[in-house]
Order: structure tokens, then sequence, then C-alpha cells
């Protein structure tokens, strides 16, 4: 293929340039072609238009695998042709009629739904230039809205384990796993985390920026011109005719608003990915051994109600909705455990009901529950929180993922309070976030 690509280089049209290359049964090269004007014909001076007449380029060029089977002067049953582009239907006649039998293609773009699509690779982005080693499983097209436009991206599936990403001007390795256990304590707002190099409680995803204030002005701003524009949708009393089947009608300004509200989503939905991946990065560096408690995260979801004191109404409500819209918690333990399933392992479950991380004191070797605001364990002579305690209790856990070993948490316990006290300090001495202030 390298010979097919050098091939393709002494080609003079300016737009592709593409190069063919031939090798027999042994893989020795029998003939090399590229796309050029017909003998005869002076490659500079011809045409390299576009246009189907005769200023264009089409009557004229001979195409790279044409070239290169005609160049050959032996019998090409039984060989190979590597091709730099997905050869045309003409080209693929000849290359049958001359008894080759297999053709390998080189192509940078993506066939789409009849669209031929290049693909853009940065020239320095060796990430993905050693990515694209391994073999795709599948693409897709990704549409994505930007300050108000479409875009649109080839996004590949790859086989196989991400490459290192590598600090450029040191060489040195980024985000080195560690072996070793840890134990994460994840809320809706924070995580706890317990190793034996480091004790965090940590806010999820701080740069995520609460946007329903955002949220409700352009929602209120696309309600306006959606009544604007349709009222023959509406009841004279404002509400919605829902038996009405007439087409809505979107202005230009809805459509506007309704582009701003998704760039809002998309930010948002980047920042908190980025986040979570750093996160992620970060606690593989302290372990790849790490447990975790189940938490249905859906069930939080779920709205409760209450019955209204005024009016004897139901009144629904979600419980941490708000909070789990910002942060997805969830989101956090599955880029983690993408990250272990590359190291061939996974991120370890603890059976919550059995463990009751939340509830369990190791000294006592009882369990008591507590309420949702009690945020420091007491301890007698000193005080541990809460988050802290329970990833440390996560930590610990037996192999079985159902109950905690007290003998280790004995064992560890002196250590893990010098780091617990080491984190309170340095909490006690940054600016806390709402989130952090609502846990120590
Ligand atoms: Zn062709």
């Amino acid at each position: 293929m390298s010979v097919a690509y050098i091939s393709s280089l002494r080609s003079k049209d300016p737009r592709t340039q593409v190069g063919a290359c031939i090798v027999d049964k042994n893989h020795r090269i029998i003939s090399t072609g590229y796309n050029g004007m017909v003998n005869g014909c002076n490659d500079i001076d011809m045409p390299w238009g576009r246009s189907k007449g005769l200023d264009g380029k089409y009557l004229y060029v001979v195409h790279s695998e044409l070239n290169a089977i005609l160049h050959a002067r032996i019998n090409l049953e039984g060989c190979k042709i590597y091709v730099t582009l997905f050869p045309c239907n003409e080209c693929v006649k000849a290359i049958i009629q001359s008894g080759i039998k297999e053709i390998i293609y080189l192509n940078d773009n993506i066939l789409f739904a009849g669209l031929e699509i290049p693909v853009i690779i940065k020239k320095f982005d060796y990430y993905s230039r050693i990515a694209l080693n391994d073999k795709i499983k599948y693409c897709r097209i990704k549409r994505e809205v930007i300050k108000g436009k479409y875009h649109y991206y080839a996004q590949f599936i790859i086989e196989g384990v991400p490459p290192m990403s590598i600090n450029k001007t040191t060489g040195e390795i980024k985000h080195y796993i560690n072996n070793g256990v840890v134990g994460l304590d994840i809320g809706t707002q924070t995580l706890g985390i317990c190793s034996k190099t480091e004790v965090k409680l940590l806010e999820l995803a701080p740069e995520v920026q609460n946007i329903e204030k955002r949220k409700r002005v352009l929602q209120r701003k696309m309600d306006r011109s959606r009544r604007a524009t349709n009222p023959n949708k509406f009841n004279d009393s404002g509400t919605y005719k829902s038996k009405n089947n007439i087409k809505w009608i979107k202005s230009k300004h809805y459509i506007e608003t309704q582009m701003q509200l998704k760039e809002l989503y998309r930010k948002q939905r980047e920042v908190r990915k980025h986040s979570h991946n750093k996160l992620a990065n970060y606690i593989l560096t302290l372990g790849n051994d790490i447990k975790v408690e189940t938490m249905d995260f859906i069930e939080l979801q779920v709205r409760n109600s209450t019955i209204s004191k005024n009016t004897g109404k139901i009144i629904k409500y979600k419980k941490f909705g708000k909070s789990l819209e910002n942060k997805a918690p969830a989101m956090l333990l599955t880029i983690l455990d993408t990250k272990l399933k590359w190291l061939n392992t996974q991120l370890k479950k603890v059976n919550t009901y059995t463990v009751k991380a939340s509830q369990y004191n190791h000294v006592k070797n009882s369990y008591t529950k507590k309420n949702l605001n009690e945020r420091w364990n007491d301890f007698g002579d000193f005080m541990i929180q809460r988050d802290l305690y329970s990833s440390f209790l996560i930590m610990n856990v037996n192999d079985d993922l159902s109950s905690i070993n007290r003998d280790l948490c004995f064992e560890k316990f002196d250590r893990f309070k010098v780091l617990h006290d080491i984190e309170i300090e340095r909490l006690r001495n940054t600016q806390l976030t709402k989130a952090l202030r609502n846990v120590i």
C-alpha cells in the first residue's frame, strides 16, 4: 500500500491523487500506476477542472488501476492490487478481466447514503493516528448543533485498547494506573474516595454550571413565539387544544432560540463528560481494584408526593432530580467501568442492602440508621465525615462484596484517619461550593 501511496504522489491532479500497485502471489511488485493524462498529453498543460465537457479532466484521464494493469507486461492471473481509493466500476471491470483476484483499497472517505465524505485527521493528532491503527468496528455520522449550526462528525468505534496519552513535551505517560484498592462513596453531588495513599471528598463535575435559569428564559421565549405564530392551536384561556391536528408553524425566531437551547445542553454535556473523564483517570491513579456501592439512581429520580395543606391536591416533585440531571453520577461509574474493562477488570459493585456502609460502625460492630443531615460520625474522641467513612468501609469489603471485613478496618483505620484529617483540613481552607458545604 505504501508503494501505491508513493506512486499517487506523482499525479498532477490538484484534487485527487490516486495510486495503484499490483503484486503477485509472492508479494513481488509487478506494476504501479497513478491517475494521469493519456500518453502524449502533457499532464501540466491539460485541464484538471471538474467540468464534464472538453475543458474537464474526465475525458482524458486514465485511472491509476488501469494504468497499473496496462503497464504490467505479464499475465496478472491470481495477482492482488492495492489502490489508495475505492476503485470505480470501470476499473473494477478491467481488474476482473485482467485476472486479478483481490482488491485492497485505502480510503479516507466515508460512504454514507450515497455521499462520499472526506475525513479530516489533524496532522499532529498522534492519539488519533495511533488509535486508527486498530480495526474499525463500525462508524456512524453524528450531528451536533454548535453555535446554532449543524456540524457533522464521523465517529469511529475502534476495537482494542485506547493508546496511552503521552505528555508531548516530557514524553511521560499521563494518568499512570496503579495497583491497589479504592472505595468510592458516590452521592448525587459529591464523591468520597478512599485509598491507601489518598482520601478525598470531591464535588462531581464542579465545572458544570447550573443552567436552569438560562434554560427557563429560553423555554419561555420559545413558548411566547409558539403562541404568537400558532394562535389556532390554543384556546382563549391560553390552554393548548389537544385535539387539533394542524401543523405547528415554527418562526425563524423560534428556531434560533431552539438552537440556542440545544447549544446550552451540548456545552453542558461536553463539560460534564470531560470532567468525569478527568476524575475517572485520577481515581485510576489511586488503584485499579475499585469498589462502589450500587445505587439505584433511577429510584432517586422518582417523584415523591405530598398533599397540599391548602388545596388538598397531590403535589408531585422530583426528590433529587435536578442535581442528578446536572451531575450525572451514574455516568462517572460507566466511564470508570469502561476504562477498567480495557485493563481486563471491572468496577466491583458492593451489595448495598447487606453491606449498609452508611449505617455501620466498625468499632462498635453495630448498625445505626442515620438521618440524611447527620454529616459526621462520632467516635468519642474525634469525628469522621460520613461519606469518607463510607468510602473507607467500602474499601474494606470482603471479596464476596456483601460484607465488611472488620479486621481489615481495624488494621487500616489509623492511616485512614490521618489522611481523612488532612483532607478535612484542605476543605476547610478552600472556598467550598454549595455541594460540598452541604456535606461537611
Ligand atoms: Zn477508475
